[in-house]
């Protein structure tokens, strides 16, 4: 057997921010930290900062008053901002900047006094974050579907975002029908779906093709990585998406030749080493890295944070 690994796969330049931010937090405030939802959707991830006695909280509320929130990698609404200023919380913000930018995009429209078609999946942690700051002016759509159910009047002012973790394919599906319907539709400069998310489809896109089995390492809860298993079952192979190897089945294998591995924007090297290691060791499986493109995107650490000394315990 023949493992194709692909790069760029694993820790995007937000995901690595948000997770050094958490743990220069913890070496200077000590572990009596909260987080608002997880740092990065990535079971492995969470679970490592939990054993540290980090907390979790999916509500403001659940923080005691003048404790220490971390903002994760997804970003809040203005909304939770509030409710954090209310309980006299110390907020430090590592929302990806990426995902700020489309808050930003989603700020600037409303008040030029367009209505915002935000192409994303509803429930998803980003995209509560960017609802919330325009909540009148925002209306999310998930397929073409939702698009020709659409009303506006002949002229409407409208602007298109996206959330940064679509499938590049899909979001351009409704984003065509979009326009078709639409052609005064405004569109930001640059797309929303971020490099790091681009940059894995393509990879798997390519690869795929030469591969028998996809492996996805990541969390069933990470956008990115549902994207990229998907493109896999698209090009016509089995697909699964794992938090490591202990989830492999034997019956995957059957007649697999090459075997792709790739991980999810959230999904740590260590769970993908571990599938490898796993492979070698049962298949005597050999490994060759597929290079698609190289990545050289890094983002400082919130501001909160910058010159802070890590105080050892
Ligand atoms: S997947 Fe993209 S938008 Fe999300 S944290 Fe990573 S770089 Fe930022």
């Amino acid at each position: 057997m023949q493992i194709l690994l692909a790069n760029p796969r694993g820790f995007c330049a937000g995901v690595n921010m948000a997770i050094d931010a958490l743990e220069k937090a913890v070496a200077h405030f000590g572990p009596n930290i909260y987080v608002y939802h997880e740092i990065v959707h990535n079971r492995y991830v969470v679970d490592r900062f939990t054993a540290q006695g980090v907390t979790f909280v999916d509500s403001v509320e659940d923080v005691p008053e003048e404790s220490i929130l971390l903002f994760s990698a997804h970003g809040v609404s203005p909304e939770i901002r509030e409710a954090s200023r209310r309980r006299k919380l110390h907020t430090i913000d590592a929302t990806c900047p990426l995902v700020t930018k489309v808050h930003m995009e989603a700020i600037r429209y409303a008040k030029r006094g367009y209505h915002i078609l935000l192409i994303g999946h509803e429930g998803h942690d980003e995209v509560i974050g960017t609802m919330g700051e325009a909540p009148e002016s925002i209306t999310l759509v998930e397929t073409p579907e939702e698009v020709d159910a659409l009303a506006f009047s002949e002229g409407a002012k409208i602007a298109v975002l996206t959330q940064t973790t679509l499938s590049v394919d899909e979001a351009g599906r409704v984003l065509k029908r979009l326009r078709e319907r639409f052609p005064q539709l405004e569109t930001p400069s640059k797309d929303d779906i971020c490099y790091a998310t681009t940059n894995r489809q393509e990879a798997v896109g390519i690869l795929a093709q030469k591969s028998d089995l996809v492996l996805v390492l990541g969390s069933q809860n990470s956008s990115n990585s549902q994207r990229l298993r998907e493109l896999g079952e698209e090009c016509g192979k089995p697909a699964y998406l794992i938090d490591g190897a202990s989830e492999l089945q034997p019956d995957w294998f059957h007649g697999v030749e090459t075997v792709l591995i790739t991980a999810g924007a959230s999904a740590p090297e260590v769970v993908v080493q571990e599938v490898i290691d796993k492979l070698v060791d049962e298949y005597g499986a050999s490994l060759s890295e597929e290079t698609i493109r190289t990545e050289q995107v890094h983002f400082p650490l919130p501001k909160e944070l910058r010159g802070l000394e890590v105080v050892q315990r």
